[in-house]
């Protein structure tokens, strides 16, 4: 059995005080981390205090992005070791936003999940195709060409503890949601590569998210599919009544 595990994508919302009162106000009220992993990915000047708040208790905070090279002249960039300096869990690698605002490509891509994994961080790994793809019968080809270049030069072993979230970028924000069927059949597809690549256990280990409008009235659907193992959550990870919620759900 795969334990369900849900993020919180903050993206570029909240302010120093909001985002400390939310992380205080949940961390005693999430359920506990054997049922459920409840994660924060935070805005990047943020995660040492929230990692300090969430210490010896079942939140864990993730980054939303992060370089691949350990030190350099990359300004504005931070670094996996800096990372991991501060004890943070997760990183959310190739979200559809950096991949469309920040050109990220899938070969950088690679380069940090592999910077996650030799840090002990945990990469959250995104995929999904754009509306477009979609109605020209394109989506599977794209996942499947987004999760092969982001695995690509790793070992069954470490692939297995790694997450995907697949994220059509048409359901990103704009409060249309894939049906529960269809997220499972792209998250079953997923796993059917996954398994082609690497084999049986990683795909039967490997967690795959679904993300794109998820809230509390839909996350039960989407979670009693076989495929699903959680949910990588923008807008409705905001508050923390919905954030509970959601953790509930799972
Ligand atoms: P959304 O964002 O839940 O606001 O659609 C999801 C994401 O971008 O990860």
């Amino acid at each position: 059995m795969r334990k369900p595990i849900i993020a919180g994508n903050w993206k570029m919302y909240k302010n120093f005080d909001e985002a400390v009162e939310f992380a205080e106000e949940v961390r005693d009220k999430i359920p506990s981390a054997d049922k459920v992993d409840s994660v924060i990915c935070a805005p990047a000047i943020y995660l040492p205090t929230l990692v300090d708040i969430a210490t010896e208790t079942d939140l864990a905070i993730g980054a939303q992005n992060m370089h691949y090279e350990n030190e350099g002249a990359f300004t504005g960039e931070v670094s996996p070791s800096q990372l991991a300096s501060i004890y943070v869990d997760y990183v959310i690698l190739g979200h559809s936003e950096r991949r469309e605002y920040f050109n990220e490509t899938d070969e950088a891509i690679n380069k940090k999940v592999g910077a996650a994994l030799s840090h002990g961080i945990v990469p959250i790994i995104c995929c999904g195709e754009t509306l477009e793809e979609k109605e020209a019968g394109k989506t599977e080809a794209k996942v499947v060409y987004q999760v092969t270049k982001a695995l690509e030069g790793f070992k069954s072993e470490e692939v297995k503890h790694m997450v995907i979230a697949y994220e059509p970028i048409w359901a990103i924000g704009t409060g249309k949601t894939a049906t529960a069927e269809d997220a499972n059949h792209v998250c079953g597809f997923i796993r059917k590569t996954v398994g082609q690549l690497f084999g049986h256990d990683a795909a039967n280990e490997i967690r795959i998210q679904y993300g794109g409008s998820v809230k509390p009235e839909n996350i039960e659907e989407l979670l009693s599919k076989e495929h699903i193992d959680g949910a990588l959550v923008g807008g409705a990870s905001l508050e923390v009544s919905s954030y509970l919620k959601l953790l509930e759900a799972a």
